[in-house]
């Protein structure tokens, strides 16, 4: 799917920025904005193209005016579906998502954020609503979407909902949640990995583990930076990583510890 993401809030409207809502020490801004990072990245790894639309902290003089900015990018996006997320205040409890009518086809995925969200941060379910007024809603060709989190007011609430897990409760709505990668992890099991080969083009490793799978090993091509890597096995002792290219060698390939 094509998805587009909006912030909600993260403009200045006048000289005033508009943070949204507040509790709890908290700003509503802070939260869409990082909510937003995180969904971008879960969503790709689903194969999603996405795009966030949200003009951060430009400047306009009416707060209609961004929204139809964002929704003028979602459309030029070819969006499939406009997703603004925003947290809620006023004394409630719970998550709801709005749509512009029942018949839009963002029902089916309204429904399914709301009880994700409600499942995977566990507070309230208040359901999808309908409301056509909404500029998001209005304003946008594409299917739209706007999700409430939480109340940022209710202590209980915004302490359970973290951008990281609104983000996993939304994107699991749209397909599996991949891990990421750890960052820089410190070497503490660290793995000794066999390697047969690096190149620039996908091509050639994909030609290299062909050869290497006929003759039974079991490789993978791994992705790293600009370069795939061939990667025939990886091990917690650096003998046996050793002993697999000393094997390596005998049938012709190339092979490193790295
Ligand atoms: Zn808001």
């Amino acid at each position: 799917m094509r998805i587009a993401l909006s912030a909600g809030h993260n403009v200045y409207i006048g000289s005033n920025f508009d943070c949204g809502a507040v509790g709890n020490g908290k700003r509503e801004a802070d939260i869409t904005k990082a909510t937003v990072k995180n969904l971008i990245s879960l969503l790709e790894a689903q194969g999603h193209k996405v795009k966030d639309v949200t003009p951060y902290n430009q400047r306009f003089s009416h707060k209609k005016s961004h929204h139809l900015k964002r929704c003028r990018e979602a459309d030029s996006f070819g969006a499939d579906l406009y997703l603004d997320v925003h947290i809620n205040a006023g004394g409630g409890t719970g998550v709801e998502t709005w749509i512009y009518s029942n018949g839009s086809s963002s029902k089916k995925h309204a429904e399914k954020i709301c009880n994700n969200v409600s499942k995977h941060i566990g507070i309230r379910n208040r359901g999808m609503k309908v409301n056509p007024n909404y500029w998001s809603l209005k304003h946008c060709k594409a299917p739209a979407i706007i999700i409430e989190g939480c109340f940022i007011d209710n202590a209980n609430d915004i302490k359970k909902l973290t951008p990281k897990k609104y983000a996993e409760a939304i994107a699991v709505s749209f397909g599996e949640i991949k891990e990421s990668k750890p960052k820089s992890q410190p070497n503490t099991n660290k793995l000794y990995r066999v390697q047969t080969g690096a190149f620039s083009v996908r091509k050639n490793a994909d030609d290299l583990l062909k050869k290497l799978k006929a003759k039974g090993y079991d490789a993978i091509v791994v992705k790293q930076g600009n370069l795939y890597k061939v990667q025939t096995g990886a091990f917690d002792k650096k003998e046996n990583a050793n002993k697999l290219v000393m094997q390596l060698k005998k049938d012709g390939f190339e092979a490193i510890v790295i």
